[in-house]
């Protein structure tokens, strides 16, 4: 089969013919029918060789699937032949205390967290093995290419936004920072859990105008002074509830410097920016977090919402071939939305 892989460090992606895998006991085999991109393949392949901690090279991309069950191996016999699904994500151990609550992502199992497309060979090829069928849900009405980002941009997303549920009520008001895959997904869905002001940012004009057709009350250019902008925007009251989809030095500290009292901050983004938490260094009882993917059940509530057309993907198409373009796409900030492969 063809698959888009990262060989060599520093280089760019590439095309390359390797055997279609076999399904083992309890997996299963899916033609995938559309695989999202998305801005951490970027961070993966600009990790130096002497720091690199992803899957061993050649890594085939691509953490964002849908497809349809082709083959299944012994045991896995949930989803018949021919059902078309998503892929959750963050693989863990399955058995441990978080995993059994479905927090895989933050599984504790000595070997971690085992994403396909980060750990072992991922989505962005003809087909894709999924190590257990408990990583599945089932795609239902949803249309592939459409749906695909839930998995990650709409699952990260969500996850982050419903743990600050409670600083979105009305007459809050809640900052996006970066309106890219996740962000634009974000918006809408603090939309739909919560009555908030939302106040977009980001640094490109295109980025900003989808800010306020997905559902942002004001989109504000992410300079110097987009601070005072938002503090004037906010009646002097600041933010109640931050999203950092950069999270760079400077949108960290953008992030904190607009909290509000009681605030919440999510830093999403892998900007490597650091937040400051000391006596009077951000708001009193402001609370900061990082935040890795989301768990098995809000993936569920993500396509729950899809399905309730309270969220839509802003997509761009392309095939397999065009690819390792679309990564250089994504690096100059020229997608919109999410780029979704169809191999
Ligand atoms: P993207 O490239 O689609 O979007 C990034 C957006 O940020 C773009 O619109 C860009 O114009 C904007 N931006 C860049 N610099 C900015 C600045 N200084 N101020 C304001 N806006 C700025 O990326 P994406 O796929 O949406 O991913 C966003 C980030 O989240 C990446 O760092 C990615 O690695 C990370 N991510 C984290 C998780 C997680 O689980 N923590 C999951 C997925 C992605
Ligand atoms: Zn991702
Ligand atoms: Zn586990």
């Amino acid at each position: 089969m063809r698959a888009l892989q990262y060989t060599e460090f520093g280089a760019p992606p590439e095309i390359v013919d390797v055997p279609t895998p076999v399904p083992g006991a309890g997996q299963v085999l899916l033609r995938v029918t559309a695989a999202g991109v998305c801005h951490s393949d970027l961070h993966i392949m600009s990790t130096p060789a002497s720091e690199y901690h992803y899957g061993p090279l050649p890594l085939t991309l691509g953490h964002e699937a849908v497809g349809t069950v082709v083959a299944r191996g012994e045991g896995a016999d949930h989803f018949p032949t021919g059902t078309s699904v998503l892929v959750y994500g963050p693989w863990g151990c399955g058995l441990c205390r978080n995993c059994s609550e479905g927090q895989e992502n933050y599984c504790t199992h000595p070997s971690g967290v085992n994403p396909p497309g980060i750990a072992v060979d991922g989505a962005i090829a003809e087909y894709l093995l999924v190590d257990h069928e408990r990583h599945l849900i089932p795609l239902g009405e949803l249309d592939a290419v459409q749906a695909v980002a839930l998995t990650d941009a709409g699952l990260t997303s969500y996850h982050a936004v419903k743990r600050a549920v409670t600083r979105l009520g009305a007459g809050c008001v809640a900052v996006v920072i970066g309106v890219g895959g996740l962000g634009h997904l974000a918006i809408q869905i603090i939309r739909a859990l919560g009555a908030a002001l939302i106040i977009a940012v980001d640094i490109a004009e295109d980025k900003l105008q989808l800010a306020r057709n997905v559902g942002a009350d004001h989109a504000v250019v992410g300079d110097i002074r987009a601070k005072d902008v938002i503090t004037d925007l906010s009646r002097g009251r600041g933010a109640d509830a931050v999203f950092d989809f950069v999270g760079s030095p400077e949108t960290v500290t953008l992030a904190g410097a607009v909290a509000a009292t009681y605030a919440e901050i999510a830093i999403v983004g892998v900007g490597h920016g650091t937040l400051p938490v000391g006596y009077r260094r951000l708001a009193f009882e402001a609370s900061a977090r990082n935040t890795f993917w989301g768990s098995r059940s809000e993936l569920w509530e993500v396509v729950d919402l899809a399905h309730s057309g309270r969220l839509r993907v802003e997509v761009e198409t392309y095939s397999l071939d065009q690819a390792p373009d679309v990564y250089e796409r994504l690096s100059r900030g020229e997608v919109l939305g999410r780029a979704v492969i169809v191999p």
